[in-house]
């Protein structure tokens, strides 16, 4: 099976086989399994995927891995192309999860550092402001 690629605003409830749909608005992307279970696989495109299209082929990467259904297929989707992967391990498939968490946290404690040196740095500019009305540094 190839996969076209079809760019859209939002994601259709009845998917078609052999088409990834792709909301760049909303960055996401949704594709029935290639194996043919049928399992709508969801891409989130902040999270781990990138999905564009390739002459209106689709490539998708990384890999995609479908934990959450029976099939547990794993390929990776390259102009249309479906190469398939040897199936996750249900420990490399938690690790998996527990890297995505991790990136997710990753990603607040970025956040929290952001917030950090703002509060820093307004500190440092009171400081000195009243450092300058009272002419003392502290
Ligand atoms: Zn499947």
């Amino acid at each position: 099976m190839k996969f076209r690629y079809q760019a859209v605003e939002r994601l259709p409830k009845p998917l078609k086989e052999g088409i990834v749909y792709h909301s760049a608005e909303y960055e996401v992307g949704a594709l029935l399994c290639a194996c043919g279970c049928g399992h709508r696989v969801s891409l989130l495109v902040p999270d781990s995927h990138k999905v564009e299209s390739t002459n209106g082929m689709a490539t998708i990467s990384p890999s995609i891995s479908v934990c959450d259904a029976p099939c547990k297929s794993h390929y990776i989707i390259t102009a249309g192309e479906v190469e398939w992967l040897p199936a996750f391990s249900a420990s490399l498939a938690a690790s998996t999860m527990r890297d995505q968490i991790a990136r997710h946290a990753e990603r607040d404690v970025k956040r929290l550092t952001w917030t950090q040196k703002l509060w820093a740095s307004i500190v440092a500019t009171y400081r000195k402001l009243k450092a300058a009305m009272f002419g003392r540094s502290q």
